[in-house]
Order: structure tokens, then C-alpha cells, then sequence
């Protein structure tokens, strides 16, 4: 048996009290839990401050990463760990590249391009769950969602301080740029997202179309220049191949629909 005594009843409460206030009662908890394996161990005060300390950090983080995922409105919760690179051979290396979050303390953005079903919004996804986890905050939406979202602002008059509110946001992802052609009105409000963000804070896009059809999307070869400019000027552009991964082994893989929207992008 030690030398040293247990602590006396009114220490523990003070613990309880003290970690209350700080509102961190996970300290309390860690605090009697360790304490027994501390002295065992012949830990030092400062070791034991520690061990509580970590343990509170860590659980601080974990929930943070989760109510930031939470928040993000992804559709589904995707990882880079499910996602599986032997499809996408290519995306790999430039892929896990992007794992370190450095691209987002550059304000870089990241363009995902591919046909139908290759993984665009499963990595643009993935991408963000990791951004959240090293403590960005960050909007998922569908390019479509994102100008009706701008639109409501427009109309409100707040357009400008809902652009300021977004670049509080480390990540916006737009997803799904090109599935459906923008009016002129659409297109506008698409480059002011495009512009507030341009080098101040990150945007991944994902597109069926090449840069070469954007202008179709945005009904204007000079918009599509300008906003096509801004995006890769600090981007990574990683283009994805190949049949759907929904229809894979389905035997439906090559429908002459499937086959020339492959073509488009290449
Ligand atoms: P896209 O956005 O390009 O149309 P998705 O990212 O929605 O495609 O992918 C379609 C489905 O297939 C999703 O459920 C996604 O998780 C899955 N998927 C696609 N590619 C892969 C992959 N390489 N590894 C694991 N799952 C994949
Ligand atoms: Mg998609």
C-alpha cells in the first residue's frame, strides 16, 4: 500500500464542484477514474494533470468533429476510408494528398469531375467530413440549392452579409454543378459565391461537364470564363473515370447513354 492516503471526501467534491463551473464534468469523471491507476503507476501530479487534461481535449474534439459534420448537411456520411481507390486508380495519390487539410489553410479549392456515379459526391463528402474533423466548419449543398439559398438573400437585401456569414465557413461544397442550366439571374448570384470566396476560404465543386460545357451551364461564355478563372486559379482538379459504381456487375454498364456522357468528359 501506498504512502500516499485516498482523498478525503470533500476534495472529491470540490473536483465535482470545480469541473461543474468549468463546465467540463468529463474532468470529474476522469479525475476519480485515473486517480487509483496514478498512484499504482507512482504517476507524477503533472502526469496525472495531463492524462485528465487530454482526456477532456479529445473528447472536446470528437464532438466538436461531430456536431460540424452534423451541421454540414451532407446527404450521406461518406469517408475517405470507404471509399474504394481501385476504382479510381488515378484519384488516388492527388486524393490522399489532400488528407493533411493544407489545401484549406490555403484557401485551395478542389474540382471533382467524372460521369454519372464514379464517386464525385462521395469524395467531395469525404473531403468535407475530414475538413471538419481538423476543425473547419463546413456547407454541403447542390449547386441548385446553394443559388436558391443566395436567392432568398438577394431578396431579403442581405446578400452581402450572407456571402460575409459563408466565408466564416472554411468549406462550401457545391455539388452537382451542370446537372441543371442556370438563368442569367442563377449564374449571378453563382459568381458571387464564386468571387466572395475566391482566395479567402475553399469551395470543392463537383460537375458531370467538362470546363469546356460550363458555359452552357451558366448561359454565358464570359461569365463561365470569368468563374472558371477564380475556381482554378488555386485549384486541384481531379477527374474520375469509368462506368457508374451503382451499376457495377449489374451488366448495364455500357448503355450507349452511359457510354457517350463518359466520353464528354474525357
Ligand atoms: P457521383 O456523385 O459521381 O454521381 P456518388 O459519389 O454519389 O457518385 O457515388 C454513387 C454511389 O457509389 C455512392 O453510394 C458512393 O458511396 C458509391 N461509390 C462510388 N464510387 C465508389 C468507390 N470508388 N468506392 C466506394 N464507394 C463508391
Ligand atoms: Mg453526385
Amino acid at each position: 500500500m501506498s504512502a500516499k492516503a485516498a482523498p478525503a471526501a470533500e476534495t472529491l467534491k470540490a473536483i465535482t464542484h470545480l469541473a461543474a463551473a468549468l463546465k467540463a464534468p468529463r474532468i470529474s469523471q476522469a479525475a476519480a477514474r485515473l486517480a487509483e491507476h496514478a498512484r499504482a503507476a507512482g504517476w507524477t501530479h503533472e502526469d496525472y494533470l495531463a492524462a485528465i487534461l487530454e482526456r477532456e481535449v479529445a473528447a472536446r474534439n470528437a464532438s466538436g468533429a461531430q456536431l460540424r459534420i452534423r451541421a454540414a448537411g451532407f446527404p450521406a456520411v461518406k469517408t475517405l476510408e470507404d471509399f474504394d481507390f481501385d476504382q479510381q486508380p488515378a484519384a488516388r495519390t492527388p486524393v490522399q494528398a489532400l488528407a493533411s487539410g493544407g489545401w484549406l489553410a490555403e484557401h485551395r479549392n478542389i474540382v471533382l469531375l467524372g460521369p454519372p456515379g464514379t464517386g464525385k459526391t462521395h469524395l467531395a463528402t469525404a473531403l468535407g467530413v475530414t475538413a471538419a474533423r481538423q476543425g473547419h466548419r463546413v456547407l454541403f449543398a447542390t449547386a441548385t440549392e446553394w443559388v436558391a439559398r443566395l436567392g432568398e438573400a438577394h431578396d431579403r437585401g442581405r446578400l452581402p452579409a450572407e456571402l460575409t456569414r459563408l466565408r466564416r465557413y472554411g468549406l462550401v461544397i457545391v455539388d452537382e454543378v451542370g446537372y441543371l442550366p442556370f438563368e442569367q439571374d442563377a449564374a449571378n448570384l453563382f459568381f458571387q459565391l464564386v468571387s466572395s470566396r475566391y482566395e479567402h476560404a475553399s469551395l470543392v465543386l463537383t460537375s458531370n461537364l467538362p470546363f469546356s460545357s460550363w458555359a452552357g451551364v451558366f448561359g454565358d461564355q464570359v461569365v463561365a470564363a470569368a468563374m472558371i478563372d477564380r475556381i482554378v486559379h488555386h485549384a486541384d482538379v481531379i477527374t474520375l473515370k469509368g462506368a457508374s459504381y451503382r451499376l457495377r456487375d449489374r451488366g448495364i454498364d455500357t448503355l450507349p447513354s452511359i457510354k457517350a456522357e463518359q466520353g464528354s468528359i474525357d
